[in-house]
C-alpha cells in the first residue's frame, strides 16, 4: 500500500509521514529531501542553477539514497544534515521546477514506491508520482502557524525572514502544490501530529475495509 502525504512546507507533513510509517511498519520515503540533495550537488559542483539539462543530467549520475535510519547520501556523501541549511531551502525550488530533474526524480520515486509499503511525502505524490496510492492526504496549515513551525526548527533565523522564505518556497511551488482530485484535506493548524496520524489511520482502515 502506498499512503501519499502531500503539502506545503510547515504544514506537517515530515513528523506526521515519519510517525505513521513508524506506526504501520512502513517504509518512509522524503521525497523533498531527494530534491534538497540534488541541490546541495548542484552548488557543490558550481554548476548553474537556472539551466534544467546539465541538473537533469547529474541528477541521473548521482541517484539519491537512504539507509535504515533514514540518513540521505548522493554523491558518495551523507547529506542528512547539509541538505536542512537555510541556503539549501532557498535554492531547492530553483532546482526543482526544471522539467529534466522532475523526470529523472519521478522516475527514481517511483521505482522506491515499488519496492512495497510506504508512506511517500512531497508536493506531487497524489498527482505525479503515485496517482494510483491507495491513500492520499492534502496537509494544509494556517501560514502564521506554518511559519512557526519552521521557527521552533531554526531559532537563529529572524522570524520575518523565515515568514519572507516560506512565502516564496510557496509562490515557486505553488504550481505543483495542487491537491490531488481524491485526496482527503487536513488542516493541522489546531491539530497535535498524534491527531493527524490517528485521522489518517482510520482512512487507511475504512480504505482497506472497503477494498477487502
Ligand atoms: O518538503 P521539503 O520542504 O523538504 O521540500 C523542499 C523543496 O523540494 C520544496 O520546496 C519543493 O521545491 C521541492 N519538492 C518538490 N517536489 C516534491 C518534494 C519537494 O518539488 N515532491
Amino acid at each position: 500500500m502506498i499512503v501519499a502525504i502531500d503539502g506545503p512546507a510547515g504544514a506537517g507533513k515530515s513528523t506526521v509521514a515519519r510517525k505513521l510509517a513508524e506506526r504501520l511498519g512502513f517504509r518512509y520515503l522524503d521525497t523533498g529531501a531527494m530534491y534538497r540533495a540534488l541541490t546541495w550537488l548542484a552548488i557543490r559542483e558550481a554548476l548553474p542553477l537556472a539551466e534544467g539539462e546539465p541538473l537533469g543530467e547529474l541528477a541521473r549520475k548521482n541517484p539519491v539514497t537512504f539507509d535504515e535510519a533514514g540518513r540521505v547520501f548522493i554523491g558518495g556523501c551523507d547529506v542528512t544534515s547539509a541538505i536542512r541549511q537555510s541556503r539549501i531551502d532557498r535554492m531547492v525550488p530553483v532546482v526543482a521546477r526544471h522539467h529534466d530533474v522532475r523526470e529523472v526524480m519521478r522516475e527514481r520515486q517511483r521505482e522506491l514506491a515499488a519496492q512495497g509499503n510506504a508512506v511517500i511525502e512531497g508536493r506531487d505524490i497524489g498527482t505525479v508520482v503515485a496517482p494510483g496510492a491507495e491513500v492520499k492526504v492534502y496537509l494544509q496549515a494556517d501560514p502564521a502557524i506554518r511559519a512557526s513551525r519552521r521557527q521552533a526548527e531554526w531559532p537563529d533565523i529572524g522570524a520575518d525572514a523565515l515568514a519572507t522564505d516560506l512565502r516564496s518556497r510557496d509562490e515557486s511551488d505553488s504550481v505543483r502544490m495542487q491537491p490531488a482530485e481524491d485526496a482527503e484535506l487536513i488542516d493541522t493548524t489546531d491539530l497535535e501530529v498524534e491527531d493527524v496520524v490517528t485521522r489518517i489511520e482510520e482512512l487507511i482502515r475504512a480504505r482497506s475495509l472497503a477494498t477487502s
